[in-house]
């Protein structure tokens, strides 16, 4: 239960520490002689209306000294055991192994790693580090893993990538959503009544996704297709729209370019061969056309199903072509978005953590982007480096080109695929060092790890799935061991020849994003603080201090030079890995409600462990017969990469030529041993959504899982 809406002038209006709704919230002193805060309600927040999930109702839990570090730790290579040091000790050793690792390899020989989760004004200064401080063009992040996909896919066809181009409140008012790969009712809970109040609307809801979940229990239709066709299926619709006549001339004629490719592209995937490629029936095929194209308005909103593939990139414009040949996007409560996974999966693609990117959405390898980021850095633009290697491509470098690594906010040794392979190269390093607020697994690796306040102990901004950006105040003070991350940058920036350029202010990070990002894609320059707290958060673009923001994108023009939304022609092509005898079942995972990506924060909190205290695989009866295992016993699930095991979980939920496991653990049950990482040409996102298996029953005799 959460207290009641607070009134009392010692409480903080803030917003949840995890996934990309952000969810308002007031902290207030908790009643409770050990201190701390605890979560009130806050109805005046327009995206959740004051409802939370489990995750962010207990989200003070991780604040606690019991389950967080409070001091740096430096490991005693005699004995291989992390101990406590102190902040003087543990920055400079920091400082010396990454200054030390750059002058004998180059400043390439430094990695960094940053997170979705971080704050924009540390994902900006992350970026700058790399690039200044460090001079290394190796920086990527975890967001590589979330969204990386749509973002291609929605750059290639609109010229710009916000994840959902409209507000949250327009789904309702929708007259149909096709939602693709996205169990919204698992991962943001709260975000469930924008389909509901559809549904009381009148508009109609089409779920697709291998598994009869809790959201597609919601769905006027679900399509279960096989993992790792839903290209094949977005072609297929795409094809029924075409023949079936419901195409939007007028609208592809003004406002868009290539239908022609596009179209002859679809019209090669046949109904029928839709069907086989996906198992989804024809008639399902043209009851989903039928419910889409009657509705006055519809729109397409995808997750990492679809995206979390080695053709991630296409899949989502298959998806967009479908949304622009019924003359979608740009129309009122239409179009297509992208549902952002990680709290600030959204501003933490645009300012800088990402290989090739600089703030405000800017290219790194654009001259006049150089430019204009090196003079607000007060920089030569020739001393910026180029673009670096992608996430994975990162992570499978270390200790070959990569020698040294700072990681932010970042748990990879449970979050990458072939995570059993990451972390072999992860312990390969010559120096790790890790910032994080828990002893993640991937901490635990460290050389030094520094111990960094959290969300409530902090002020700064996040920008949610609709592209609002929303300010986190500070609510208590944080534990005395602790040092914010740009405490942290600041004073290794300052040991590395840096003593300006890194200020310890949120507010004034802020106030240098703002001109780093002017006139870029992303414009963040009229957005403020005082502003942000006035008006419930201001969508971005927003270039100029009068300028009222950008809920609705696409209403007059695409952020292409001509204006025009672009058709990309796609065709389908299996994934990565297809079974075959050896390995004949289809893996594919996701999330469960009480954890949150790696579980680092959330398998610390009692509650949500109760409710979900290991990992499972989920399969059909028929499948479990075949394998020969019954409901709660453990199942072992072999791919190319490793083993893994965990209780088996029977369910008719699921079709039966595939498993699923959540990927929140470490140990026996870690789903991303197994995962594939195939990379998407464009976006380099990996194939977390499809892998060939074999599933095995476990014995007692049998050996310990292994990581390949
Ligand atoms: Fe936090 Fe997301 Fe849950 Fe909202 S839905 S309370 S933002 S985890």
């Amino acid at each position: 239960m959460l207290a009641a809406a607070a009134t009392s002038p010692s409480t903080t209006a803030t917003h949840c520490p995890y996934c990309a709704l952000q969810c308002g919230m007031n902290l207030r002193p908790a009643q409770d002689p050990q201190g701390g805060v605890e979560v009130v309600e806050r109805t005046d927040f327009p995206v959740n209306r004051g409802a939370l999930c489990g995750k962010g109702r207990t989200a003070p839990a991780v604040l606690s000294s019991h389950v967080r570090l409070t001091g740096p730790l430096i490991r005693n290579h005699a004995t291989g055991a992390l101990e406590p040091a102190g902040w003087e000790e543990a920055l400079r050793a920091v400082a010396d192994g990454l200054r030390r690792t750059r002058e004998t390899y180059g400043p390439d020989g430094v990695g960094v790693f940053g997170g979705g989760g971080l704050t924009n004004e540390k994902a900006y200064s992350l970026g700058k580090f790399a690039r200044l401080v460090l001079g290394t063009s190796q920086i990527d992040y975890n967001g590589r893993f979330c969204m990386s996909s749509a973002a291609a896919a929605h750059t290639r066809a609109f010229g710009v990538d916000r994840g959902m181009p409209f507000p949250l409140e327009d789904v309702p008012r929708s007259g149909c959503v096709i939602l693709v790969g996205s169990n919204i009712a698992e991962t943001m809970p709260p975000a469930l009544r924008y389909l509901t109040e559809l549904k009381e609307n009148g508009g109609r809801l089409v779920v697709i996704d291998p598994r009869r979940t809790r959201t597609a229990e919601q769905a006027d239709l679900h399509l279960a297709p096989r993992p790792g066709t839903d290209l094949a299926l977005a072609l297929g619709l795409l094809h029924l729209v075409v023949a079936e006549g419901r195409v939007d001339e007028d609208y592809v004629r003004e406002r868009t370019t290539g239908w022609e490719e596009a179209r002859a592209a679809a019209m090669s995937h046949w109904p029928a061969m839709v069907e086989r490629l996906t198992g989804v029936p024809v008639p399902q095929l043209r009851e989903t056309v039928r419910m889409f194209c009657d509705a006055d308005s519809a729109m397409v909103l995808t997750a990492r199903g679809p995206e979390q593939q080695a053709k991630g990139t296409d899949t989502v414009g298959a998806w967009i072509n479908l949304c622009l040949a019924t003359g979608r996007p740009g129309r009122p409560h239409s179009g297509y978005g992208c549902l952002t996974g990680q709290g600030n999966g959204q501003g933490g693609r645009e300012h800088g953590q990402k290989a090739d990117q600089l703030p405000g959405y800017r290219k790194l390898d654009d001259p006049a982007a150089r430019a204009h980021v090196a003079a607000v850095w007060g920089v030569d633009p020739d001393v910026l480096p180029g673009p670096g290697r992608s996430a994975y491509e990162l992570l499978d470098a270390l200790g070959r080109d990569v020698k040294a690594l700072l990681v932010m906010g970042s748990n990879p040794v449970v979050s990458a695929p072939r995570a059993g392979h990451v972390e072999d190269r992860l312990r390969s390093l010559d120096f790790l060092a890790v910032a994080d607020v828990v002893l993640s697994e991937t901490a635990a690796l460290a050389d030094v790890v520094l111990p960094v306040t959290q969300w409530a102990e902090e002020t700064g901004t996040m920008t949610n799935l609709e592209g609002r950006v929303l300010l986190r105040r500070r609510a208590l003070t944080p534990p005395e061991g602790v040092r914010s991350d740009l405490e942290v940058m600041h004073a290794l920036a300052g040991r590395l020849g840096w003593e300006k350029g890194f200020p310890t202010d949120p507010e004034e990070v802020f106030d240098e994003l703002r001109r780093a990002s002017a006139g870029g894609l992303a414009d963040y320059s009229g957005i403020s603080y005082r502003r942000i707290a006035e008006e419930d958060g201001v969508f971005w673009p927003c270039p100029g201090p009068d300028h009222p923001g950008t809920p609705r994108l696409f209403l007059d023009r695409f952020a292409t030079p001509d204006g025009r939304a672009r058709f990309v022609p796609v065709t389908h092509r299996p994934a990565g890995e297809e079974p075959d005898d050896a390995y004949p079942v289809i893996l594919t995972t996701g999330r469960v409600v009480s954890h949150y990506q790696s579980g680092a924060q959330t398998r610390r909190v009692a509650e949500l462990n109760a409710a979900a205290p290991e990992p499972f695989v989920e399969l059909h009866p028929r499948l479990a017969e075949r394998v020969g295992v019954a409901d709660g016993e453990p199942v072992a699930v072999v791919s190319r990469r490793g083993r893994a095991v965990a209780p088996a979980r029977l369910t008719t939920a699921i079709r039966p030529d595939t498993v699923f496991m959540p990927f929140h653990w470490y140990g026996e049950g870690r789903a991303n041993t197994l995962t594939n990482p195939a990379l998407d040409p464009t976006s380099k996102m990996p194939e977390f959504k499809v892998c060939a298996v074999r599933l095995e029953p476990v014995t007692p005799n049998d050996p310990a899982p292994s990581d390949g």
